[in-house]
């Protein structure tokens, strides 16, 4: 079975080709700059066959109309006809209390998954725009939606509520989401079957930190607290967002400044984070850069105050579980910066967790132990694969559905 998986952003479709239930990577790609000057589609084949083709991209159905016409090209293509995509699996970034797992995608679905625009105005009305584009394209292909929010569903009220009035929840469903739902999954069970432990007993703590970053507590193979919130910018220190945050201190900045939503919302979801306190960039490359060779003293302090989030975050989510079987890293710094991982678990020996910096710093497949064998907490680089867990549960949902 043939599964196309689609996550699209506001001027962006990244896709991924796959060939179920085999885990096979047929192509992927990017439709990039959509409705902007400059708009291409950059295709790379599984046999390493490249191609960018730029033209005019006014909106996403115009963008994945040409990508199809790609996926068929004789020169550039990995199919004969578009007849041979069985399903195309969509990333949904909010799935709110409706959706609790991947669903097929119907006009009652797709009502519902409307409702939650509210709930993430940013994210979801271009993830609808996916589906809307393939629904004119393609009407007879089934469709499955895949929640960012569905795997943190499991988390008991007590975990996920605001202690704001429980009225404004009734109203308006505020409260705890979470998000990178579906990497926090793939990496915690990848790991179980590395090492080849059931999930049910485990504690397992799990740190996606890439450009968004969020962490996990999962107790017998169930989240039960993850650091995102309503939205992605509460927990960790991000690139450009926050997180946690006195709420009392955003009053206050909106008074002194004079500033409006608009611009609150901006200042501590692009201005924020990492680049807010070093000045220099987002990117964690750039300030270690800037910490290291250029003796950059902000981007040093924006360094040690992310470790330092991560690790308090660690120890509270260990006490939550009663203890910790796993740490788990993942997501772009946390599978390629060896520093970062040495820093967020120096000094945990009390937690039972004896770090291997040799074998961190080693560190060279792609899914690896850097605990010591004596440790009784293991601690594992796992790459994550949003992608792949989009075409499984696809799959899932059609097999089922057959
Ligand atoms: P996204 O959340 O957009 O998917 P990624 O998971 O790709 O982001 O992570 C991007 C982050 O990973 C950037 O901050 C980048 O600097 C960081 N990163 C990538 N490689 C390294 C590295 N070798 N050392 C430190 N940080 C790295």
């Amino acid at each position: 079975m043939k599964i196309l998986v689609l996550n699209c952003g506001s001027s962006s479709i990244k896709y991924n080709l796959y060939e179920m239930p085999d885990k096979k990577l047929l192509t992927k790609g990017i439709v990039d700059k959509i409705g902007l000057n400059g708009a291409y589609i950059k295709n790379e084949r599984n046999d390493g066959h490249t191609c960018k083709i730029e033209g005019e991209i006014v909106d996403h159905q115009a963008g994945l109309d040409y990508l199809l016409g790609i996926l068929i090209s004789k020169k550039h293509g990995s199919i004969e006809k578009i007849e041979d995509i069985n399903a195309v699996g969509h990333r949904v970034v909010h799935g709110g209390e409706k959706f609790n797992g991947s669903i097929l995608i119907t006009k009652e679905m797709i009502a519902m998954m409307e409702e939650c625009i509210e709930l993430a105005p940013l994210h979801n009305p271009p993830n609808l725009e996916g589906i809307y584009a393939i629904t004119a394209l393609l009407p007879d292909i089934p469709q499955v939606g895949v929640f960012d929010t569905a795997f943190h569903h499991t988390m008991p009220q007590e975990h996920y509520l605001y202690a704001i009035p429980y009225s404004l929840y009734e109203k308006y469903k505020i409260r705890r989401y979470g998000f990178h739902g579906s990497s926090h999954r793939y990496v915690s069970e990848r790991a179980c079957e590395i090492l080849k432990l059931k999930k049910d007993n485990l504690k397992i703590i799990t740190c996606h930190l890439g450009n968004g970053a969020s962490i996990a507590a999962i107790k017998n193979g169930r989240s039960i607290d993850t650091s995102m919130g309503m939205t992605p910018v509460e927990g960790l220190i991000m690139g450009t967002r926050c997180g946690d945050i006195d709420a009392g201190v955003l009053t206050y900045i909106m008074n002194r400044e004079e500033i409006g939503i608009a611009a609150t919302n901006t200042l501590i979801n692009k201005h924020s984070g990492v680049v807010g306190i070093s000045g220099i960039s987002s990117d964690m490359r750039d300030i270690m850069e800037a910490a290291f060779n250029k003796n950059n003293k902000r981007a040093k302090l924006s360094l040690d105050m992310y470790i330092y989030r991560v690790k308090k975050y660690i120890g509270s989510y260990a006490a939550a579980m009663g203890g910790l079987d796993l740490l788990i890293f993942t997501g772009g710094i946390g599978e390629n910066s060896d520093y970062i991982r040495e820093e967020v678990t120096r000094d945990l020996e009390f937690l039972g967790l004896h770090f291997d910096a040799d074998r961190n710093k080693a560190l060279k497949a792609k899914d690896m132990i850097i605990s010591r064998e004596r440790s009784k907490v293991k601690v594992m680089v796992i790459q994550t694969n949003e992608e792949l867990v989009i075409a499984s549960d696809t799959y899932d949902v059609i097999e089922k559905r057959a």
